[in-house]
């Protein structure tokens, strides 16, 4: 049998060299062995070193996504074993278990295992699937998922665009363990929240921004509170618990801001001092704007305007606007908690586009505090990439 192998044109081995997990379509002079998607391919040199061994993603621009750096590694269930019991380690490094129930187990590159995302919740894993690579080891991959969690269920929400950009269909829905509850109960930062994993965005709920939300709450006394983009009411509950005077949250998901309410009753918090709002968020500020309203703490919070930096301009504008609007409608001595998803926009960018928006709005700011995605979605240095949230707190002078 031939080995199935890449060949890679002459200087392109640099970026593996440096441990970055992506061959791109043209970095490769050849692919021998007709490897079919998902397939592992060894990544050979021009001059014929052995780089690693990678799965073969044909209909990607992201041809090959590197498994491993050593020619000699085998890639096999073992493998996989040795990579989620890692992950794993990692986890219980960071202790997360005092501050929550449910995290990411597995963060894709970040955890060597390139296009997989693992979300724990009680009892139930939450998987996300999203290159050939993992979806030619899924069978694999979810049954030593749940050995190695002990989980009853597992649900896959293999349902996001870029996976076409893999040729792969969408798939989602209860995959292991039958039947589960419509909704599961989480326990983060001593709040209770609802989470819809089959139904709700991403697997369910926003793990990514839970140390920000803490933060959140440690600001929020006898304030007025705005929270746009408010999802199932993260920061809401978060003000909430901090004692927060009154809090106007705004989302444009009915659904969402149906189970955020509900949260709000889980933790038996005051209705009267919350107010949901169904809306464009981009309108609604300047609806509040036009109507001179005020608010001592704000949290904007948008999806990934720029999931890649061919969004980035067009972004850069969303987020210009938001931000301005923020810095519009806050008091002095106010707090905005302002954050950007998007991978296509880098830290630096970010941090640019605030500040235009602070100059436009005629207020003078001070960033008190960066913030990123929590520890259980790590950063590879090897792979910058997976630094996507960045967010400032900024104090209005
Ligand atoms: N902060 C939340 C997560 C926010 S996710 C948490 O901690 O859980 C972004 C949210 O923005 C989603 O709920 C989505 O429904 C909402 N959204 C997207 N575009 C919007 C728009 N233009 N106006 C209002 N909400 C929007």
């Amino acid at each position: 049998m031939t080995q199935k192998r890449i060949l890679l044109k002459s200087g392109k081995e640099r970026s593996i060299l440096q441990r970055h997990p992506w061959v791109f379509s043209g970095a490769i002079a050849s692919v021998s062995g007709d490897p079919q998607p998902g397939e592992t391919v060894e990544i050979c040199s021009a001059g014929g070193e052995r780089l690693g061994w990678a799965a073969y993603s044909p209909h990607s621009s992201i041809r090959a996504r590197i498994w491993s750096f050593d020619p000699d590694e085998v890639i096999d269930a073992e493998f996989f074993i040795r990579k989620i019991q890692a992950a794993a380690y990692l986890r219980h490094l960071l202790a997360l278990t005092a501050e929550t129930n449910a995290y990411r187990l597995i963060h894709g590159e970040a955890d060597g295992i390139p296009g997989l995302v693992v979300d724990l919740y009680p009892e139930t894993a939450v998987v996300q699937i999203l290159s050939a690579g993992a979806e030619y080891w899924r069978e694999v991959i979810v049954d030593l998922i749940q050995q190695i969690t002990g989980c009853k269920a597992v649900v896959e929400r293999s349902d996001v665009e870029i996976r076409q950009l893999e040729g792969l269909p969408i798939r989602e829905g209860v995959i292991r363990g039958g039947e589960i509850p419509g909704l599961l109960k989480i326990e983060e930062n001593g709040i209770h929240y609802w989470v819809d994993v089959v139904g709700g965005q991403k697997t369910g709920f926003y793990l990514d921004q839970r140390q920000n939300r803490k933060r959140l709450t440690q600001f929020a006394r006898d304030r007025e509170v705005l929270n746009a983009f408010c999802y199932t009411g993260g920061f809401t509950l978060s003000a909430m618990a901090g004692g927060a005077k009154s809090v106007l949250s705004i989302d444009s998901s009915a659904a969402a801001l149906r189970l955020a309410a509900k949260n709000l009753e889980l933790n038996g918090f005051d209705s009267t001092r919350n107010e949901w709002l169904e809306g464009n968020v981009f309108h609604e500020l300047r609806l509040l704007r036009d109507r001179n309203k005020k608010f001592d703490l704000i949290v904007l919070d948008p999806p990934k305007f720029a999931p890649t930096s061919a969004q980035a301009q067009k972004a850069a504008r969303a987020y210009k606007d938001i931000n301005l609007l923020g810095f519009k409608l806050l008091r002095k001595g106010g707090i905005l908690f302002t954050f950007s998803c998007s991978g296509g926009i880098g830290r630096e960018l970010f941090q640019k586009i605030v500040a235009d928006a602070a100059l436009d709005a005629g207020v003078e700011a001070r960033i008190v505090e960066v913030l990123s995605q929590s520890g259980d979605h790590p950063v590879a240095l090897n792979f910058p990439e997976s630094a996507y949230l960045k967010g400032l707190i900024c104090i209005v002078g």
